[in-house]
């Protein structure tokens, strides 16, 4: 049984519809998928339908942006009620401020003698629930001011370059018991991938367990095979489920194919478990 449990559609950042996710997924081989779009529930309903068609399991997750100490964590909340009134509101408060932050990126580009406009970013974004960074890149891409989204990252769009800017997020420690709330399961998306990683020591990892945290996501291309076995022993110690994904993004991030990282059933298993609870 092949299980990657997490991966994006164009509800968010990604490129595939959720129906050609799902079938790039039955393609790629997988028995599960997790679909985790970025802050929305967008792409549930129809990789639900897709999923039906070619006979694969669906997981329907969601990448919450959150933040612990100043620090950005993505937190994955797995088949959470897509109805709960909190989280709902806290989502809308993240895509309202994923919105709000795309003219400033406009404007420090501009300040940098880069005109991009706010149409051009919508008309790469689509009907994505969630705007982003990588709509951006795309059309800093389509205006052929870079080649791709990662040179539009490296030059303007990350931390420390000069056209990053924060958005808002939803705190941690309260979106863990929202989702709780709203009978979902959580699972730490890609803990030291990124800037989260100062925050998220065993002691930073075994308080959120604590506050209900269930597993982390200890494959991931962003891990080296060193800090994948370190994750792995503090998920050991502290009892938390391990899983594995790509993070596939369809053709917006390379090195992210579908099933290029998965999920132990055993460990699928004692997540679905944990939700049962
Ligand atoms: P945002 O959600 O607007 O903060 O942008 C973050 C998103 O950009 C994440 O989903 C990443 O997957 C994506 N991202 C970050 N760096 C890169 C990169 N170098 N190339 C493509 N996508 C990236
Ligand atoms: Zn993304
Ligand atoms: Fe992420
Ligand atoms: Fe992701």
């Amino acid at each position: 049984m092949r299980i990657d449990l997490h991966s994006h559609s164009d509800a968010s950042d990604g490129t595939d519809s959720p129906t050609e996710l799902v079938h790039a997924a039955a393609r790629a081989g997988l028995d599960v998928l997790g679909i985790t779009d970025h802050d929305t529930t967008q792409s549930w309903d129809e990789a639900a339908r897709a999923a039906a068609e070619v006979g694969i399991a669906l997981v329907c997750g969601i990448e919450v942006s959150t933040t612990l100490r100043g620090r950005g964590v993505h937190l994955l909340a797995y088949q959470p009620d897509p109805t709960h009134p909190v989280l709902q509101d806290r989502l809308r408060e993240v895509l309202r401020g994923r919105d709000a932050r795309v003219p400033r990126i406009l404007e420090r580009l501009r300040e940098q003698g880069v005109r991009i406009e706010l149409d051009d970013v919508r008309r790469a974004a689509g009907d994505a629930a969630a705007t982003g960074r990588p709509h951006v890149a795309d059309a800093l891409v389509a205006r052929g001011v870079v080649a791709d989204r990662a040179e539009a990252f490296e030059r303007y769009l990350n931390p420390g370059r000069p056209a990053y800017v924060r958005r808002t997020a939803a705190d941690l420690h309260e979106m863990l018991q929202v989702v709780a709330d709203a009978g979902g399961v959580t699972v730490l998306a890609h803990p030291w991938g990124r800037s989260a990683r100062d925050v998220l020591d065993a002691a930073a990892i075994a308080d959120l367990r604590d506050r209900g945290l269930t597993g982390l996501e200890v494959d991931h291309e962003d891990h080296t095979g060193a800090e994948r076995a370190q994750l792995r022993a503090i998920a050991r110690d502290l009892d938390l489920v391990v899983t594995g994904s790509s993070d596939y993004h369809g053709l917006g991030k390379v090195g992210h194919d579908l099933g290029c990282n998965t999920t132990e059933p055993a460990e699928y298993r004692r997540l679905l478990a944990a939700q049962a609870l």
